[in-house]
């Protein structure tokens, strides 16, 4: 076997091209609040085919504004899926309102909509509805959003897609991100996602008013639009703080390095679909159960998931993944399920309610997968999963 360095499970692409126009917006004189800012938003909008684009510093900063926008309230409850990033369930508590969790389809591991109906009606029935519901596209494959938006007509929720892993993935054939059957969609750039700002997030709407909300808390809720204020301006230096936001603006250097990536973004999703396709050839005979892909989906494929058929195997899940990381293979599990963090296990979450959550845990392991990654390092990882599983 070909000796080697350690190759992580996820890692950014950066080109000439992209620290020209990074260096670009050094030279220039708008480090912050300049043009690139709404370039770069047009730039997604546009590709993802929806009316507004907000961008902010982080995913993170993005289902907060996406949160307050909606009026997530204490008292309210939002509803997402175990196996995420704690960040599509941190959003709520930032607003004072409750988490409550979904457990996920045995195929695509994303929010199941059967067993979101299945709890929608016991909660018509104990009066606690949630006001927003967060469904995660996981490895970049689009939740059933047609089920999940008629769900929502039906029991009045609203819908935040958590597309971290999405941008570039197509539902029905349309753009993630399109908003068609949800409020808003969210992206993420940090590093180890499709496309990188370093750090950074986005949000995208069709709703005027959303768009608007998020926009004002994006910087401090101040506005200098005269027709938001509540007295006429005393002069051209007036400006007035007409809520309670935050400082979660993108720079310009950041969105010029994702303008730069978006460029790539088609040739990064090929490449990473080659890659899978290859992987998915390579363990064919082996003991895993490779990514099911739903036939609506053109998944964006920001994870390589595979599942340890574990009844065929000697070693346990956390032999292969010690194996796995002693041969130097950056292997990884995506996620913890959200209800076994101690932060949320002081509120009180119930295990045995996620059983198809609870079996994902125990199998799951994330290979590596990016676009600059050969096939050579891809044939390094393969045979140390044939060596791990022995
Ligand atoms: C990465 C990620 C986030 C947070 O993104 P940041 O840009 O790091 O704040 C949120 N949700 C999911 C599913 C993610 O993978």
């Amino acid at each position: 076997m070909m000796s080697g360095s350690y190759i992580p499970y996820g890692r950014q692409d950066v080109t000439a091209d992209d620290i020209e126009a990074v260096s670009e917006v050094l030279r220039s004189d708008w480090l912050t609040q300049g043009p690139g800012v709404p370039r770069f938003e047009a730039s997604v909008r546009e590709y993802c085919g929806a009316a507004h684009a907000v961008a902010v510093n982080s995913a993170t900063s993005a289902l907060h504004l996406a949160c307050l926008a909606l009026d997530l309230k204490a008292g309210d409850w939002l509803w997402t899926s175990p196996i995420t990033f704690v960040a599509s369930a941190n959003c709520a508590r930032y607003c004072g309102a409750r988490v409550d969790l979904v457990d996920i389809d045995p195929r695509t591991y994303n929010l199941s909509p059967r067993a979101l109906a299945e709890k929608l009606v016991q909660a018509r029935k104990s009066g606690c509805l949630p006001k927003i519901v967060v469904p995660v596209h996981l490895a970049g494959q689009s939740c059933d959003m047609e089920a999940i938006h008629a769900l929502g007509e039906e029991f009045g929720f609203r819908i935040v897609e958590d597309a971290s892993h999405a941008i570039g993935g197509q539902y029905q054939a349309r753009p993630v991100g399109d908003c068609r059957f949800s409020d808003i969609s969210v992206f993420s750039f940090h590093p180890v996602k499709i496309i990188t700002t370093a750090e950074g997030g986005m949000l995208l709407t069709n709703r005027n008013d959303l768009a608007e909300r998020a926009a004002l808390l994006r910087t401090h809720g101040i506005t200098r639009d005269a027709a938001r204020m509540s007295s006429p301006p005393d002069g051209p230096w007036y400006y007035e703080q007409v809520d309670l936001g935050f400082n979660y603006r993108m720079t310009d250097v950041q969105a010029a390095l994702g303008a730069s990536q978006m460029k790539r973004l088609e040739a990064y999703i090929a490449r990473r679909h080659h890659l899978a396709g290859r992987y998915d050839r390579l363990l064919a005979n082996l003991p895993v159960t490779t990514p099911w892909q739903h036939p609506d989906c053109r998944s964006a494929t920001h994870l390589y998931i595979v599942r340890l058929q574990l009844a065929r195997l000697s070693r346990t899940h956390r032999q292969v993944f010690e194996k796995m990381r002693e041969l130097e293979v950056g292997v990884n599990l995506h996620y913890l399920p959200v209800y076994r963090q101690p932060y949320y296990q002081r509120i009180g979450f119930d295990r045995a309610a996620y059983p198809e959550a609870e079996r994902y845990y125990a199998e799951a392991m994330s290979l590596p997968l990016f676009p600059a990654m050969t096939e050579e390092q891809q044939d390094r990882v393969v045979s140390a999963l044939l060596e791990a599983l022995q």
